[in-house]
């Protein structure tokens, strides 16, 4: 409540009154219940940043890596509903055979950092890039071309669909590195979008010095930087950020090694570069969790990132004390979209027969996208081989 709506997020009808009034007991039990009479029929997933009411139901429970990698699980349901946010839904129904729906139970559950490259700006940026680079799809005596583009999971479709329209790739925070690795061998730059941090932590940690990764802000004439700067470029950093992992400062990890000697601090690659560089460890949700439930003498982490997986996992691990780096604690606000009242909701719906907040890529901007995908899956990500993934056609 009370946050800002991105301009262009798709809006979200109100909840009818009996799931807006109703107890948190009364949406538990028809949640259940829904569920229930649902069966084989639907399946669940819970991204980790979820809440612990809506956690509880759901069949499985991920990063969008894994999520993504669960829908294309269960080819055999008739209905995915996500909990999650909106660009997760759409890769779930980019992999997702076509009749299967897709449901993202409160349509305002967006992400902040997706938004932040829109389709236009990213068009007109590579306009500028070709009239700074020149051809941009012909290879030069080395065999690379000018740029590749990359894109972090953390974004719409149409973003997958432009990358993979021109030669580039997806990545995820697990994979980061092996993606970039992908890119170089193909390209003397990269363009690297929406999370700049992610990029930037990646980047550095492949020696590639500051210098060379300038900030593309779509709001200024080449992005900000001169025809030199860009042409020394090697990553070419879109300004986006996540505002739940931008909140962890250098100064709350000072804190918590002084509290807490003998702390282990491990943090999510969007924290800043500074805060990465201060903590012991960095990498994604899942590589935090296995690093917590892998741990087994008694240890206190701090962990940096999102306020609810670090409260489940500080309860599903009580031999270690884990609490979150900042002490004002900040869920990811467009994953709070989804209330129980809306998972109740869409269930409700399924079991009537109607299929409500379905999300639907068109076909054109989804077969770039998968290739995209693709791409990534062949660049071997480290968590995932490749032949867990299929597509459906
Ligand atoms: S935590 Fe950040 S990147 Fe993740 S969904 Fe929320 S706003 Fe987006």
């Amino acid at each position: 409540m009370g946050d800002v709506i991105p301009t262009g997020a798709p809006r979200q009808g109100e909840l009818p009154v009996e799931y807006r009034e109703a107890s948190a007991d009364e949406l538990d039990e028809r949640i259940r219940a829904a569920k229930a009479a649902l069966g084989d029929r639907v399946v669940v997933l819970g991204h980790f940043y979820q809440r612990e009411e809506v956690i509880r139901h759901a069949d499985y429970v991920g990063d969008s890596y894994q999520l993504a990698n669960a829908a294309l699980e269960h080819p055999q349901t008739e209905a995915i509903v996500f909990c999650g946010v909106h660009f997760m839904a759409e890769t779930a129904d980019m992999l997702s055979r076509p009749e299967q729906a897709v449901i993202l139970p409160n349509l305002a559950a967006g992400c902040s950092m997706a938004d932040m490259a829109d389709i236009d700006q990213v068009e007109e940026a590579w306009e500028q890039l070709a009239e700074v680079y020149g051809d941009m799809d012909t290879p030069d005596a080395d065999g690379l071309v000018p740029v590749i583009p990359v894109t972090y999971m953390n974004s719409s479709a149409a973003i997958k669909g432009f990358v993979g329209r021109h030669g580039g790739i997806v990545c995820t925070s697990s994979n980061a590195r092996t993606v970039l690795e992908w890119a170089f061998a193909r390209g003397r730059r990269v363009l690297f979008f929406p999370d700049q941090h992610l990029g930037r932590n990646t980047a550095k940690a492949m020696g590639i010095p500051l210098e060379q990764m300038p900030m593309w802000n779509p709001r200024k004439p080449l992005g900000g930087s001169t025809e030199g700067e860009l042409d020394d470029a090697r990553v070419i950093l879109w300004h986006g950020f996540c505002s739940v992992h931008r909140r962890f400062t250098v100064d709350q990890v000072d804190q918590a090694r002084a509290e807490h000697p003998g702390v282990r601090v491990i943090v999510h690659p969007e924290c800043p570069m500074d805060v990465v560089d201060a903590a012991d460890e960095s990498g994604s949700t899942d590589y935090i969790r296995r690093a917590i439930e892998g741990t087994t003498e008694p240890t206190t982490f701090a962990i940096g990132t999102e306020v609810n997986l670090v409260q489940r996992l500080a309860a599903d691990n009580p031999q270690h004390t884990v609490f979150c780096l900042d002490p004002v604690v900040c869920p990811c606000s467009t994953m709070y979209r989804i209330h129980p009242g809306y998972l109740a909701w869409v269930l409700e719906g399924l079991v009537d027969g109607e299929v409500r907040n379905r999300i639907a890529v068109a076909q054109d901007v989804a077969d770039p996208a998968r290739v995209a995908l693709e791409r990534m899956l062949a660049a071997k990500p480290p968590e995932a081989p490749a032949s867990d993934w299929q597509f459906a056609s």
